[in-house]
């Protein structure tokens, strides 16, 4: 458990707030649209967004966006939706987030089927509940009548999926226009209550190919062969002592090469996943996975030296998410522990590689929230989502948005 000290007059804002009249409106409105928003949560989800191709998904959005009032419709040049709910000022700058891809290919059934209160459909948990969020939290600070000191961005993010690699994301605070950053940042990915993350889990994952010339395995026997080297160079890498603190990991998922039992290959390839919550630890996995394969490449080469024949070796890098944390007494933890307390959930600091990768990693306060109900199932083609206490969830995010943008009560 982590011990922070609340301002009291932080404290005091947010337990006015919460009484107000308005939140009060706020959070009937909320209850009251429950069935709109699962009617949202179908049509969303049978828009497909596979990794890559997430246009028609985003289109809708903005449609969305603009029916339901929100100004400064567009979208990037990387594809994100960014929309505006404008305050009295441009600042405090609030970003609320949620990720339009799924990890789901083109052609997969995205059809929803309802038995009872779940909903069954790839894609409906992860992300389509974040993105109904978006739309119910627009909406419920219009019905309450907020006028918020700050702006409020709703944003559409593509890319946060495997091979995406945070695209999107990267691209709003690198070339976009949230790139000199904003002073909150609120990735809506899931569902769930209890857990705040406001640690980024870093991920680098590479596919690393040794070549040679290949021939025949009778005829050509004595030349250098890539999948005997891969095969040491993996032997070696598997021992790497991964520290248990700061966690790190690390995972050889595929192996390829070759193209018969009597050929000698001309190329074998591995992709390797590592991951930790300290940059520094990636690094020194990363230097390892370098070291291992240049000796195995060497070994392989001496070894066949009489042959005249060499291997090369090549590292492609496929995926980067850098680590970092928000730290734990920053505005925007304080105010989701503040909020969420403030509604009877006890919540839970994590650390998971979600779309506030990228801020945390650039110093900009961020954290990733679940947008309440149940889900299971994640990533697979039986994914489910159940909107039980989703008032709760919406309700803690409408709290904290109009607590981070300033509200007067
Ligand atoms: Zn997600």
């Amino acid at each position: 458990m982590h011990n922070y000290a609340p301002r009291t007059d932080e404290h005091l804002s947010i337990a006015s707030l919460l009484s107000s009249a308005n939140m009060q409106r706020a959070f009937r409105f909320i209850r009251d649209i429950g069935g709109e928003l699962d009617q949202e949560l179908v049509r969303i989800c049978e828009i497909p967004a596979p990794p890559f191709k997430e246009g028609a998904r985003a289109r809708d959005l903005m449609r969305r966006f603009e029916e339901i009032g929100l100004t400064h419709i567009r979208s990037d040049q990387e594809g994100n939706v960014i929309a505006e709910r404008r305050g009295r000022s441009t600042t405090p700058s609030i970003i609320l987030s949620a990720h339009l891809d799924t990890v789901f290919p083109e052609g997969t059934n995205v059809r929803v089927r309802r038995e009872g209160d779940r909903f069954y459909a790839p894609g409906i948990s992860d992300n389509t509940c974040g993105v109904v969020s978006l739309i119910a939290v627009a909406r419920a600070l219009d019905a309450a009548g907020f006028e918020t000191e700050g702006t409020v961005y709703f944003v559409a993010t593509v890319g946060e999926e495997g091979e995406g690699n945070l695209r999107g994301v990267r691209h709003l605070f690198s070339q976009g226009e949230f790139r000199s950053g904003v002073d909150a940042f609120i990735s809506l990915d899931g569902p769930g209550l209890e857990r705040i993350t406001q640690r980024a889990l870093g991920s680098r994952r590479y596919r690393v190919t040794i070549s040679g010339p290949g021939g025949h395995s009778w005829g050509d026997f004595g030349i250098v062969n890539p999948v005997h080297a891969l095969g040491r160079a993996i032997a070696r890498f598997a021992s790497y002592p991964a520290p248990l603190a700061p966690r790190t990991s690390y995972n050889i998922g595929i192996i390829e090469g070759g193209s018969s039992v009597n050929a000698i290959p001309e190329r074998a390839s591995l992709l390797v996943d590592m991951r930790s919550v300290s940059n520094s630890e990636i690094d020194k996995l990363e230097a390892y996975l370098r070291r291992v394969v240049e000796i195995a490449v060497r070994e392989e080469n001496s070894q066949r030296a009489m042959s005249g024949t060499s291997l090369t070796s090549e590292f492609e890098q496929i995926g980067n998410r850098p680590s970092g944390e928000t730290p734990v007494d920053s505005r925007i933890v304080q105010f989701a522990i503040e909020c969420s307390r403030a509604l009877g959930i006890e919540p839970r600091l994590d650390c998971s590689s979600t779309d506030s990768n990228i801020p945390i990693s650039l110093g900009i306060p961020a954290i990733t929230l679940g947008v309440g109900g149940i889900s299971s199932n994640c990533h697979s083609l039986t994914e489910w989502y159940e909107p039980v206490g989703r008032e709760l969830g919406l309700s803690r995010l409408l709290l904290l948005t109009a607590s981070l943008a300033g509200v007067s009560v």
